[in-house]
């Protein structure tokens, strides 16, 4: 019975705010009536006062209505040990599946500075008349900038206005039921499946890179789909005719309609993303604050969203009175260490050839002499181990290996480095030069 009222009185806020913040506040609360008195119990001083502040006076309400307890008898108590359950919660959350994170994705919630303008525009322009203008519209740049964002705003947009048929799949994924269809001998019903798309999104088209049958099959269907004016919105890494092992054919048809770039945010477009993000997360930095992250990360706007959540999860789980630059680096250490020692596979092939003294064009050869390959697979090893590439993408960087070949290095390696000293030796005097 009394939880039953405490659930209604928390469902009045569950109506009225975003979920997010429904979680993050009303959620953790944890009431208790003693004697006369209803007890809020807070995981710590910051929860309580940001409590105080925003909720207090409706909560005093609503247990008045549903537990007829005086407002004077209402307070707030921190209790450490309800830390853990929300702690516990943020976990579940982030396991959240993807669908639901990627339908938030609007243009209204899209910031827009001088690095990303001319791409929001457009696709803005297409999801009011897909088809119409710009086809295929090919939107390009680094990770982490907006690309997935605007592909879905677009989406999200069409869906909105009931449109029908639009096909959303990642390039990757295309590849893998084609090659399955291949299998199982239902290709046509594949293309049938593909061309019937009144709006097709593909993305991260770098992925068909040296996978000829697939740009072919992939080069016809977009090749009818334009045709018969049905929009082709495509993604990648890098502009269509600077993509490697992509055919002249296909690059020449991506680069038909209008290719757009987004590049890296400047500092005023980091600012505006920081100071909207952090309100977003009801965490308010003061402005030195803001700038010192604006100054200090520059590459992408995912970097600035994982940066806020460090900072949102530590100030709701510590007493700090006074949010300040020291703090903020304390909090950052691993983003700020992460940051002065990034490896790249380039750097590793450097270092490893340098090591044992051959040259970088040999170590990317497909020569086959002992004294070759061993430094090859271990550059493929650490290029694993030290950086988010996948297998593929290591392979491509070394002379396009399958991903296959470098699977079997990384377990040659692992295999050798445990049962031979002068390797193990090796690839760990290579792991410090790599991390100075
Ligand atoms: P990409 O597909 O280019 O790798 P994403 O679209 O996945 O990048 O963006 C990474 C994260 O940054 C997403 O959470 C996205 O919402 C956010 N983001 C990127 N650019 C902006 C922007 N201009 N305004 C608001 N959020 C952005
Ligand atoms: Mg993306």
């Amino acid at each position: 019975m009394f939880y039953l009222k405490w659930k209604k009185c928390i469902n009045y806020f569950k109506k009225k705010i975003p979920q997010s913040e429904f979680n993050m506040w009303i959620r953790p609360l944890q009431p208790k009536i003693k004697k006369k008195n209803f007890f809020l119990y807070t995981p710590n001083n910051f929860f309580l006062l940001w409590i105080k502040e925003k909720y207090l006076k409706k909560i005093k309400i609503l247990v008045k209505k549903y537990f007829n307890i005086k407002s004077s008898h209402i307070k707030l108590i921190i209790n450490k040990k309800i830390i853990q359950i929300s702690k516990n919660y943020n976990i579940k959350k982030n396991e959240n599946n993807q669908e639901n994170v990627l339908k938030k994705y609007k243009f209204k919630n899209f910031i827009i500075g001088k690095s990303n303008k001319l791409a929001y525009q457009s696709a803005y322009h297409i999801a009011q008349n897909p088809g119409n203008f710009y086809n295929p519209f090919f939107l390009y740049g680094k990770t982490g900038l907006g690309k997935t964002h605007l592909l879905y705003a677009i989406k999200n947009s069409l869906e909105k206005k009931k449109y029908q048929k639009i096909i959303y799949i990642k390039s990757e994924h295309f590849v893998q039921k084609m090659v399955k269809s291949l299998k199982n001998n239902s290709i046509e019903k594949f293309k049938k499946y593909y061309r019937s798309a009144n709006i097709l999104i593909i993305e991260d088209i770098q992925f068909f890179s040296y996978k000829n049958r697939t740009q072919e099959e992939f080069f016809y269907t977009i090749y009818d789909l334009i045709e018969k004016n049905k929009q082709i919105i495509i993604t990648s890494n890098c502009y269509p005719t600077k993509m490697k092992g992509i055919n002249e054919r296909l690059q020449s048809r991506l680069d038909s309609g209008l290719s757009v770039c987004i590049n890296t945010p400047t500092k005023n477009t980091r600012i505006k993303i920081l100071i909207k993000k952090s309100h977003e997360k009801n965490i308010f930095l003061p402005y030195r604050i803001i700038y010192f992250i604006a100054n200090n990360f520059k590459s992408n706007v995912r970097e600035l969203e994982s940066i806020l959540n460090k900072i949102q999860a530590n100030l709701l789980f510590n007493k700090h009175k006074n949010i300040t630059i020291n703090l903020i680096k304390k909090i950052l250490k691993d983003f700020l260490q992460v940051k002065k020692k990034k490896i790249t596979i380039k750097k590793i092939q450097k270092i490893v050839s340098k090591h044992y003294n051959i040259k970088l064009s040999e170590l990317l050869s497909i020569k086959k002499n002992k004294s070759i390959i061993l430094p090859r697979q271990i550059a493929m090893t650490l290029s694993k181990n030290l950086t988010k590439h996948s297998l593929q993408e290591i392979g491509n960087f070394f002379n396009k290996k399958t991903h296959t070949t470098v699977l079997y290095a990384c377990k040659k390696i692992k295999k050798l480095y445990n049962k031979n000293l002068i390797i193990q030796k090796n690839y760990n005097i290579l792991l410090k030069k790599l991390s100075v």
